[in-house]
This record gives structure tokens, C-alpha cells and sequence, in this order.
């Protein structure tokens, strides 16, 4: 007998990445080896020299197919042996890896919104739906869209075994969020790579289509986010460490919005919940600074600290590799 892997990998668009997968016949028993794909339809090489490889890294059950099928995500080399440009898992490992022993956790708060006929799922064929205030973790037909498939995607990450700690209805009707964490640099980005195939897989079914567009409508329409949920071993038994790796953050700060996705002046407006990408702040409570350290947290001087600047679009292995280097690098001094 035999099963059905699905390989999943990211490819090379520009300027933001998109998952792809296909599917390869295993024997019963047989892991998952390295194979190949055609990079010159993925914007990973040109036609003359199209052979891509994939490497697996990460294996989960397939809650969509079930049974003893996997979920196989990979990093793509190039034949030489080399990662692939576009491998961004490949920079994390090291930097990963030199600060393991501050045993860095990660939690992602992964915003998207539902599209169907060209507007976001709830939004009338003409106009705009009633001023944002109600759907934020909304509950009725009136206030919320999609919950079937945002339902059966929650039961699908747990049942591939994905760090997976909650969702909720998000402010603009439509909007959902997942979040994924605590979990170490590389592992919770593997883990939101695939709950992102998941959620697309599973809305793919219900026709519809979930974007991680980071302003899907222009207006007073909020945007959406991957706030970054950071700690270190030293940030969760103390404060210094806190206030650390929150200054930390501020000497790099134009590197690190760089890095948080594209179009992030679009959503850094400094409205909607948002700190203007051109300037950096940090404060507890604030949900209008770069980076908030929770109320919690200052109650008890010590836990974890939230940087709201990314987009939704992010590439978590470059997120992660930012502020594992950045942070850790400081509180390492
Ligand atoms: P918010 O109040 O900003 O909406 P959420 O509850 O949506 O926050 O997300 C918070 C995330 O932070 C969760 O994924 C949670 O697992 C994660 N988290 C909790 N404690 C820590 C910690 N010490 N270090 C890193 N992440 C953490
Ligand atoms: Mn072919
Ligand atoms: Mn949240
Ligand atoms: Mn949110
Ligand atoms: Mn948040």
C-alpha cells in the first residue's frame, strides 16, 4: 500500500513569497526523500537550468487528506548542494543555532482577511458594511464571516500537530486571526508556513480565498498584522532583560520595518492601532507604540514583549532571524 505526501515549499516571488505544493506516492513506511520541481514557474531559475530541489524539513499528518498522508514541508537548494537565494530557513539555522542557549519562544498573531467576487467575505456587492466596532471577536451572521472554514482550519492545525494556541474574529468584517507559538525561532515559523497552506487549502473548498494582503481596503478600515511575541530565558525570570531587548530593538529599527513585510507604510499609518513605521516607541500597555510590553508583564517584571510592526505578509523566517539577532545579540553583552 501507499500514501500521499503533499510537498509544500516557498517560492520566488518578488515581493512577497507564495506557497506552493504538489504531491508525490510514497510506499507504507517510506519517509519522505528529497526531490525535485521546476523552478523557471516558481521565479526560482531560468528555463535552460529549471531543476530545483527540495529538501524536507518539517513532517505533520495531513488533516485534509487524513488517513497516513503527510504534510512535507521543505527547504529548496539548488543543485550544487547550495540553499536556494530565496531559502530564508537556511540564514535563521545559524543565527538559530548561536543563540540557542537564551532559548528564545516566538508567538505569531497571524492576521488575514477572507476574499470572495473580488471584496472581503461580509462586505455588500456595492458600498462598505456598517463602521468597524462590533466584529472585533464578534459572535452572530450580522457581525462575523467565515467561521465555518476558520473552524474546521483550527481543527486541522491541531490535528497536524501545529503549535497552534488561538483564534478570534478581527476588527474589519472578514478579518480572522490565528496564532501559532510559543515555539523557538525556526519551529514556529515552520508551524505558521504550513497553518498558512492549511487555511488557503481548506478555503479553497468554500470557493473562497484568504489574503495576507497587510491593508486589504484603503479607509478607516484596519489593517492587517503578525504582531511578534518575543522572549528570551533572561526576559522571562527579569525586567532588565525586558527593557533590554525592547532598546535593542529601537538601534535597528528601520532594518527591522524593512524586513516586515512589503507595503508596510501602507498599514504603519499610525492610525488603526497602529505606530508610524518612521518612528520607533516602546510602551507598556500601548497598543499605539512599535512595541508593547504587556500590562501583565510589568506587573510582574518579567515575561514577554510584543513587537506590532509586522505585516501580515512576513516572511517568519526572517522575522524570527531579526529579532533573534538583534535581541539576543544585546542581552548576550
Ligand atoms: P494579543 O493580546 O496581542 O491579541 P494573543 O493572545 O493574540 O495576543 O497572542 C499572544 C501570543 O504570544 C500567543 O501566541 C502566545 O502563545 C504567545 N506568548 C505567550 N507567552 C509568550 C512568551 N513568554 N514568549 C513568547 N510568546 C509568548
Ligand atoms: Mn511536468
Ligand atoms: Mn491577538
Ligand atoms: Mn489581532
Ligand atoms: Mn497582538
Amino acid at each position: 500500500m501507499s500514501y500521499k505526501a503533499e510537498y509544500i515549499w516557498i517560492d520566488g516571488t518578488e515581493p512577497t513569497a507564495r506557497l506552493r505544493s504538489k504531491t508525490k506516492i510514497l510506499a507504507d513506511g517510506a519517509e519522505p526523500g528529497d526531490w525535485g520541481f521546476d523552478g523557471s514557474s516558481t521565479n526560482q531559475a531560468p528555463g535552460d537550468r529549471s531543476d530545483c530541489v527540495l529538501k524536507p524539513v518539517f513532517i505533520c499528518p495531513d488533516p485534509v487528506r487524513g488517513g497516513d498522508n503527510k504534510l512535507v514541508l521543505c527547504e529548496v537548494f539548488l543543485v550544487d548542494g547550495n540553499p536556494h537565494p530565496t531559502n530564508t530557513r537556511a540564514l535563521l539555522r545559524p543565527v538559530a543555532e548561536k543563540y540557542a542557549a537564551q532559548d528564545s519562544w516566538y508567538g505569531i498573531e497571524q492576521e488575514y482577511t477572507f476574499f470572495k467576487d473580488g471584496r472581503p467575505l461580509g462586505f455588500p456587492e456595492r458600498g462598505f458594511p456598517a463602521p468597524q466596532g462590533m466584529y472585533y471577536c464578534g459572535v452572530g451572521a450580522d457581525e462575523v464571516h467565515g467561521r465555518e472554514i476558520v473552524e474546521r482550519h483550527l481543527d486541522a492545525c491541531l490535528e497536524a500537530g501545529l503549535k497552534v494556541s488561538g483564534i478570534n474574529a478581527e476588527v474589519m468584517p472578514g478579518q480572522w486571526e490565528f496564532q501559532i507559538g510559543p515555539a523557538g525561532p525556526i519551529e514556529v515559523a515552520d508551524h505558521l508556513w504550513v497553518a498558512r497552506w492549511l487555511l488557503y487549502r481548506i478555503a479553497e473548498e468554500h470557493d473562497v480565498s484568504a489574503t495576507l494582503d497587510p491593508k486589504p481596503v484603503e479607509g478607516d478600515w484596519n489593517g492587517a498584522g503578525a504582531h511578534t511575541n518575543f522572549s528570551t530565558k533572561a526576559m522571562r525570570e527579569g525586567y532588565d532583560a525586558i527593557i533590554t531587548a525592547c532598546e535593542a530593538l529601537g538601534t535597528k529599527a528601520q532594518e527591522h520595518v524593512k524586513a516586515y513585510g512589503a507595503d508596510i507604510e501602507r498599514r504603519l499609518t499610525g492610525l488603526h492601532e497602529t505606530a508610524p513605521w518612521s518612528e520607533y516607541s516602546y510602551g507598556v500597555s500601548n497598543r499605539g507604540a512599535s512595541v508593547r510590553i504587556p500590562w501583565q508583564v510589568e506587573v510582574d517584571k518579567k515575561g514577554y514583549i510584543e513587537d506590532r510592526r509586522p505585516n501580515a505578509n512576513i516572511d517568519p523566517y526572517v522575522v524570527t532571524r531579526m529579532i533573534t539577532g538583534t535581541c539576543c545579540e544585546a542581552l548576550e553583552a
